[in-house]
């Protein structure tokens, strides 16, 4: 836990400390840079729909006018076949510590997980028939939970699940008791949509490795946000979204990693042409292609890689250490303005409060959560909610203030406030 470095709570106290947070903020600068940064709207839900960049606006105009407009068709042989391997490089250089050639952008993040798992899964059981176990905590995100019981039910294998603390995550020692010769894959969360917590990936790796697993990250709520490091700490698969920290836009494709040794083992189960070894060959039978093009299945999504190029190319200028320390500063503070304003109205903190075990955002506890989450909405203070009582304050670094921050947080305190005494207005 941090100490507070100010005595009693006043109201100028905390202004004056988001202010001067923010005036020392090497950061600060890139606010200006997206979409309604001018407006007073306070918005806490960059972790599930990144606001866009304003240089996204022109890049979207003009692909449609001078790419797909000018280009047409043409467009596939003069670079769009291509897009989907150099902006997954992108993603691996700027957000996931990838080498080039072993991330692509491709389907969304289910179909992604759902082809990758499966595929981990088979070549595990094709090397070890023993290895029928995907271990997954019950606190996952329900696609990757819903994927993985119905992996294992078409492929006769089962599922083993560790129990974890809705606050808190997969620790090593719960990986530790849950892995053994029966393990195929573990799916796990790097940081998880819930709590926030930030699991110590290169650890998790090593022990899913030493019980001979494969592993399959979801890097969802991590990329853009907290340091990733693919290759250094070994990982097998990883798949994540890009809407979220990485402003891709709704529904913008999902980015899957496959470690450079491991693509040639791994089939995938959605045997289309654009995966195929010769795309135009159009033969008889299904060849999958070399390297990262046996992941895709169908034409792949353009439109929706164009706005994540934009984030890609500023964490690439600012760097990710830089985006975590700030990220590490907005978490800190947020848990102090709340530690004094909301836990006097029986607000807790349902996050990780050591910043090495937190990733971006911070979930506050109240039976009441739901209500005020939309009374928030209807005044411009924008987070979100997830059973049992969690407002999810989501803190996207290049894109939030200090005083924001402060502000949606006093904006919490009114409204919880408002809800107890059982207000409308
Ligand atoms: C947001 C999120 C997803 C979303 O999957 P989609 O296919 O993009 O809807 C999956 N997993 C995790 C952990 C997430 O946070």
């Amino acid at each position: 836990m941090t100490t507070d470095p100010l005595p009693a709570a006043s109201a100028e106290t905390l202004e004056a400390e988001a202010a001067a947070l923010d005036a020392a903020d090497p950061l600060r600068a890139h606010r200006d840079a997206f979409v309604g940064a001018e407006t007073s709207l306070v918005y806490f839900d960059g972790n599930s729909l990144g606001r866009p960049l304003r240089a996204s606006i022109e890049r979207l105009a003009a692909f449609t006018r001078d790419e797909w407009g000018g280009r047409l068709i043409r467009g596939w042989d003069e670079s769009w076949m291509e897009l989907p391997f150099r902006i997954g490089d992108a993603v691996g250089r700027a957000a996931i510590g990838a080498a080039p050639g072993q991330t692509v952008i491709g389907d969304s993040t289910t179909v992604l997980l759902y082809k990758l798992v499966r595929a981990t899964f088979d070549a595990a059981v094709a090397a070890d028939p023993a290895r029928v176990e995907i271990v997954i905590d019950r606190d996952n995100f329900p696609t990757d939970r819903y994927l993985v019981e119905g992996i294992a039910a078409e492929r006769g294998g089962r599922v083993r699940w560790i129990d974890v603390d809705l606050a808190s995550g997969v620790t090593p020692d719960a990986l530790r008791a849950a892995v053994g010769p029966q393990t195929a894959v573990v799916v796990l969360s790097h940081v998880a949509y819930r709590s926030g917590y930030l699991a110590d990936a290169p650890a998790l790796t090593r022990i899913a490795h030493d019980a001979g697993a494969l592993t399959v990250w979801d890097l969802c709520h991590s990329a853009g946000s907290v340091p990733v490091e693919s290759d250094a700490w070994g990982f097998d698969v990883a798949v994540g979204c890009t809407y979220k920290y990485l402003n891709g836009g709704p529904g913008s494709p999902a980015f899957a990693y496959v470690a450079s040794h491991l693509q040639e083992r791994l089939a995938q189960p959605i045997q289309g042409w654009m995966g195929a070894a010769d795309v135009f060959a159009m033969g008889p039978q299904y060849r999958p292609a070399a390297g990262m093009r046996r992941f895709l299945s169908g034409t792949p999504p353009i439109v929706g890689m164009l706005a994540m190029q934009d984030t890609l190319a500023l964490i690439e200028q600012v760097g990710i250490g830089a985006l975590r320390s700030k990220s590490i500063r907005l978490t800190e503070f947020a848990v102090r303005v709340a530690d004094r304003l909301l836990a006097p109205q029986g607000v807790e903190i349902a996050s990780p409060r050591d910043p090495e075990l937190r990733g971006g955002h911070v979930t506050l506890a109240h039976p009441q959560m739901r209500a005020v989450t939309a009374r928030l909405w209807t005044r411009d203070v924008i987070p979100d909610y997830r059973d049992p009582g969690g407002l999810r304050i989501g803190l996207s670094p290049l894109s939030t203030s200090f005083s924001e921050t402060l502000a949606g947080l006093r904006a919490v305190d009114a409204a919880v406030r408002a809800v107890a005494r059982g207000g409308t207005g």
